[in-house]
């Protein structure tokens, strides 16, 4: 028997009719790429989605069809969130941290038709137009008399321009909730970037579980300034779960040093935020060194990497803020956990709460856990056996974009995550199987830096690790055997890389070795490697 309640589909056109009609007035502010703060509410983005939504119904764009943004965090960004997956398109945000070469790939791949993008990737742009196959329209994120003549690029328009004339008004089409409505690639396994491609319904049951007092609570009475980029997993979906609950969002646009974020943190009343342990390195330094204090924030979700223990104390100790440690994934939309305390821990001793809020945190409903061994049984939850980490949920991918074979084991989705999961169920993780290194939570791929080098005449073998950092987290150091007779520097290799890979992703440092150890089928043995350069320490550090 079915039950007799009404069957609405969930979509993201619901999130932005909710914030216009329920807290119209709420604010929206803006940094802008301009430097000047844009202002207006959340009637202006639901408006302002809908003149989005007609300039694509303008163009013909078929449902479905993929429209890119190489974009801040920005108001402009947030019309494109609701105005592009609303209208039954599908919002492709586009890491511009990575190399042009990258960039393509995935724009071709995703075979994006639209790309809006910031005045501040335009050299990026010109850089790879030509080669982004698929695109019938590039937008440049900028008022109509900013356009800058002669870009090279065919028929550009301003962003202003492009939705300024359209009416805003519009009837948002209803199709079914498991319709496609965002992409996001990650590069974080070898081989090319696979996306994941979320939909109406994972987004918006993602959003409710966000907004729960155990999760991020957000609520009304929020102002959240979230620093994890748009382009990262929707900035951890919090522009839907803003929507969802009606709260201020405060967007710091390409400003991301530690005087910026607390310059608008302390202007606009930020109760909340949201990032990478490395900006809140920023945050923290610039606000030791200046002896401030924050006036109105209370809460910060941090995630993408471990969180270090020192951080949690300093936010806590020292400026009166609360830590809550997250992990998740691009794969898993992305939360996964949350790291609130029960109840009965919080007359436990300082000491023995610390190694609770070390964890990566509780399960959050939606999302199932399990840990298993190499023989893929199940091991318990005793927070002493560590295994791969899996889960399953409405919000974790079932296969990748265009993917030739489904990633899952048995209906569970693999991390490349090793953890322990304790009795309480809260998880943490305690290595890593996947073989990728995290600088300043954006991916590199070890196999690509590898394949770099081995493309120098002078190197026979090339193995790339990450080393801890202290402001970086993680950042990658190639190990090379030299070919007999053959000669190359340090200094030569790195320079090697140079246009081969973004600048970033370059390593910091060649260690010249005998051999690289080596398993039974010749594999690299990484583990054995780190080992073997335990007492290795990076330039600088
Ligand atoms: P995000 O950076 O938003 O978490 P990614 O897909 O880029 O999403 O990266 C996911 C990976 O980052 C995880 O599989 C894990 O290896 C690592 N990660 C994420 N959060 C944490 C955390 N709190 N502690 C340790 N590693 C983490």
């Amino acid at each position: 028997m079915l039950g007799l309640m009404q069957n609405q589909p969930m979509l993201i056109s619901s999130l932005i009719d909710y914030a216009e009609r329920h807290h119209g007035d709420g604010e929206i502010v803006s940094r802008r790429v301009e430097g000047d703060i844009h202002r207006y509410t959340w009637a202006d983005v639901a408006k302002r989605s809908r003149q989005v939504a007609n300039a694509l119904d303008g163009m013909q764009l078929k449902q479905g069809s993929r429209v890119a943004t190489v974009a801040w965090n920005g108001y402009r960004h947030l019309e494109l969130y609701f105005g592009v997956s609303g209208s039954g398109r599908v919002l492709h945000t586009l890491n511009p941290r990575l190399h042009p070469d990258q960039v393509v790939w995935i724009a071709n791949h995703a075979e994006d038709e639209v790309v809006c993008f910031e005045t501040s990737f335009l050299a990026l742009i010109q850089a790879v137009h030509a080669r982004c196959t698929t695109v019938k329209q590039w937008v440049l994120m900028c008022d109509a008399d900013k356009l800058p003549a002669d870009t090279g690029i065919p028929g550009l328009i301003s962003y202003e321009a492009w939705v300024g004339k359209e009416a805003n008004t519009y009837t948002w089409p209803v199709f079914d909730e498991n319709t496609a409505s965002s992409m996001c690639y990650t590069s974080g396994t070898t081989g090319h970037p696979k996306a994941a491609l979320y939909s109406h319904r994972s987004t918006i049951l993602h959003a409710y579980a966000a907004a729960l007092p155990d999760v991020m609570c957000i609520s009304a009475r929020d102002s959240i300034l979230p620093v994890v980029p748009m382009f990262h997993v929707n900035a951890w979906g919090i522009p839907y779960s803003a929507a969802l609950t009606g709260c201020k969002l405060v967007f710091p646009g390409p400003a991301l040093d530690g005087k910026s974020v607390y310059e608008l943190m302390e202007t606009e009343g930020v109760t909340y935020s949201a990032g990478v342990p490395t900006v809140w390195q920023m945050l923290l330094g610039h606000m030791k060194a200046n002896n401030l204090k924050f006036s109105t924030l209370k809460r910060t979700v941090i995630g993408g990497s471990a969180c270090p223990p020192a951080m949690i104390t300093a936010f806590n100790d020292d400026y009166g803020v609360e830590v809550l440690h997250a992990w998740g994934m691009t794969e898993l939309s992305p939360l996964g956990t949350l790291c609130t305390l029960k109840n009965k821990h919080l007359g436990l001793p300082e000491a023995e709460k610390m190694k609770i809020r070390l964890k990566q945190g509780r399960g959050i409903y939606g999302i199932d856990m399990k840990i298993v061994g190499d023989d893929g049984n199940a091991l318990p939850h005793d927070g002493k056996a560590y295994g791969d980490l899996m889960v399953k949920g409405p919000w974790v991918v079932r296969d990748y974009y265009k993917g030739e074979s489904s990633p899952l084991i048995n209906g569970w989705f693999p991390t490349g995550d090793v953890a322990t999961i304790d009795a309480d169920g809260f998880m943490q993780i305690t290595d890593r199987s996947k073989d990728v290194i995290k600088s300043g939570g954006e991916w590199i791929s070890s196999i690509d830096i590898e394949n770099i080098a081995m493309a120098h005449p002078a190197v026979q073998m090339a193995a790339c690790i990450g080393m801890r950092h202290p402001k970086w987290d993680e950042r990658p150091i190639v190990a090379v055997v030299k070919k007999p007779g053959a000669e190359v520097t340090r200094d030569e290799l790195i320079a090697f890389y140079e246009g081969k890979t973004a600048k970033w992703q370059v390593p910091d440092d060649v260690v010249f070795v005998d051999a690289i150890p080596l398993g039974a089928t010749g594999k690299m043995l990484k583990t054995r490697l780190r080992e073997v350069l335990k007492d290795y320490v990076l330039p600088g550090v």
